[in-house]
């Protein structure tokens, strides 16, 4: 397929907001290519060249996209820098420049999909002497082949800027449109999804072999699952009167990890799915040695232990083990113990399809007694005072709280299910739980803040059902010095001049940014707001009132934020909590 078609879809993309009309530009795009090209071409539409789980990210400096927009337009590199400037926006001016050559070149190829997604694989996979001016040239031969709106989407790309306003959820329904004309096999992709988090991957099988393609998708070693999720309820008595007899596990607060092995080799990747496995050379061994089984996927959340004083560590002391140098001395530091809690896949066997408590059991009966690796602490109760009980012993031993686990339900990949429930410690007057907003703006800095260039962010929820961010919270608190330098770099590379599509504001940040990085905010209640879009009805929506900011969560994607089901939810228990004194603590 002709890369120029793409991007005329993609350009009528950027002006559609309607999620349905989205889904069938995709769809009628997906159904024009060929069953070589559909993989490439969903990467595309994604913004990736692989899945996140193949650790591979093309992240192109906007400084050597300039050098090849400055190479293939024949203009100074400060003409680039100029007209960025004034457009506020790289593949704009790359748009522009190349449309000026005075000559197009004759001997100019017309570029396919193939060609383009070869080179941004190059790009994204050289490395070593020499390799940043392969990039260059590698973009710039694009950019000298490419024609109108083509240079646009190029740079765009690999800068990361790529603007299509949708997420998986919408390649997902354009995939059953395609088939379809409608989204019926909607649940059957998803769980296709759930099990190998590659849609690049499943659109191919899809494509090429129907519903009985994807259906064949079982949980395999290095493709990881996408994680089961909690649900929340206010206190005991609601979670014993919703599960009857259930497990109770402690909650600790600490890195969620899924460990893969076959044989010899081991990948361990975060929650959102991206490889770890050289942060933890003390697990890889651990791994080897504890699991008495040729293949494996389990899951655990590690967390730094003290051996002398035999307590757990606070997340501040756990997150400093996710680094990328000094990994070895950093291990002999902080030793991480990783509490197994679900087992996923062993030896050939599906697991996630069995009750939890034969999921228990099993992993259970593979894991060799050790200290790195150990089962976390689990109790059977059906009775709301022995989970409180049990509530209390976990707080008391610095523990976040507890999770609740249907003894008979299936691991349900990727899904926030009422299969687990957690009940967290609050403070007095907070929330009863953190809020994961994703940053889709931010202010400039003032005072003491100027030197950072940034002074606070505008964050959103996401509501699911409609793919868009909807915002809750300003934040200006919770800041060290550090962070405040963190975000300053970090967004001005995600910066855009207008609002995302996909974001529903009524608030103008000084700058926006593309909505991808998660922050967990604490606040002290939810309160009605007549500026917050979040759950907004008759001119008022819901806002955090005295938002902070606790922790940056890199390992969340931003459609992993809190959703706006979540927060309304919360509110209603907060409501609830008020009138009848229900109480967590
Ligand atoms: P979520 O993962 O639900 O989106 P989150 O990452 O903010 O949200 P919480 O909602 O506080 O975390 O709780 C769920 C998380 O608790 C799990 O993702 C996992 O990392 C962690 N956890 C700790 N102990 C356990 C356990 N015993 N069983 C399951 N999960 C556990």
């Amino acid at each position: 397929m002709k890369f120029s078609k793409v991007c005329t879809v993609f350009d009528a993309m950027e002006v559609t907001s309607s999620r349905l009309a989205l889904a069938d530009l995709l769809a009628k795009l997906f159904e024009e290519t060929d069953k070589n090209e559909i993989k490439k071409l969903v990467y595309l539409c994604q913004g990736v060249v692989l899945p996140p789980h193949s650790g591979i990210d093309l992240g192109m400096g906007e400084k050597y996209a300039e050098q090849a927009i400055s190479i293939a337009s024949g203009a100074k590199v400060e003409e680039v820098e100029k007209l960025y400037r004034k457009t506020g926006d790289l593949g704009d001016a790359a748009e522009q420049l190349l449309a000026k050559r005075t000559q197009t070149s004759l001997s100019q190829n017309e570029l396919t999909i193939a060609k383009v997604y070869n080179n941004f694989y190059k790009i994204a996979t050289i490395s070593g002497q020499g390799s940043q001016e392969t990039k260059i040239k590698l973009l710039a031969e694009l950019l000298v082949n490419s024609n109108g709106s083509e240079s646009k989407t190029i740079i765009r790309f690999v800068t990361g800027k790529l603007r299509l306003g949708i997420a998986e959820p919408t390649i997902l329904d354009a995939l059953s449109v395609m088939k379809t004309g409608t989204k019926e096999l909607r649940v059957a992709l998803d769980r296709a999804y759930n099990l190998t988090a590659d849609l690049g991957l499943i659109a191919e099988l899809f494509y090429t072999k129907g519903l009985t393609g994807i259906e064949t998708i079982a949980p395999t070693p290095f493709n990881p699952i996408r994680p089961a999720l909690a649900e929340r309820l206010p206190d005991a008595a609601a979670i014993v009167e919703k599960l009857g007899q259930c497990s109770v596990e402690a909650k600790y607060d600490g890195f969620r990890l899924q460990c893969h092995k076959q044989g010899n080799k081991v990948t361990i990747y975060s929650r959102k799915q991206e490889p770890m496995t050289h942060m933890f050379p003390d697990l890889v061994k651990a791994i080897t040695e504890q699991i008495n089984a040729k293949s494996i996927i389990f899951e655990g959340e590690a967390i730094a232990f003290d051996e002398d004083t035999q307590s757990f560590l606070p997340f501040q002391t756990t997150i400093t083990r996710k680094r990328k140098h000094n990994v070895k001395q950093k291990a002999k530091e902080i030793p991480l113990v990783l509490f197994a809690f679900e087992l996923l896949y062993a030896n050939g066997v599906d697991y996630t399809q069995k009750p939890f408590l034969e999921r228990r059991k099993a992993l259970q009966d593979l894991l060799k007694p050790g200290k790195i690796i150990q089962l976390s602490k689990t109790i059977t109760i059906d009775k709301a005072g022995q989970l409180q009980e049990f509530f209390d012993e976990c707080v008391a031993n610095g523990l976040e709280g507890i999770i609740a686990k249907d003894q008979n339900a299936p691991y349900v990949a990727g899904s926030r299910k009422f299969a687990w429930i957690k009940l967290k410690r609050s403070y007095q007057g907070n929330l009863a739980d953190t809020i994961d907003a994703v940053v889709i703006g931010f202010y400039r800095g003032k005072g003491k803040r100027t030197e950072f260039g940034f002074g606070g962010l505008l964050t959103a929820i996401y509501d699911d059902e409609n793919q868009v961010f909807k915002t809750i919270a300003k934040v200006g608190t919770g800041f060290t010095e550090e962070q405040l330098q963190w975000f300053n770099d970090t967004l001005s590379h995600i910066s855009v001049k207008e609002k995302p599509r996909n974001v529903d504001s009524l608030i103008e940040p000084d700058i926006w940014v593309t909505p991808r990085l998660v922050v967990t905010l604490t606040a002290d209640e939810l309160t009605k707001s007549p500026t917050h879009t979040c759950a907004r009805k008759e001119s008022e929506g819901l806002a955090l009132r005295f938002p902070r900011l606790t922790q940056i969560r890199e390992d969340k994607n931003a459609i992993d934020a809190t959703t706006e089901r979540e927060v309304i939810e919360l509110f209603k228990m907060s409501i609830k909590q008020k009138l009848y004194g229900a109480d967590t603590n």
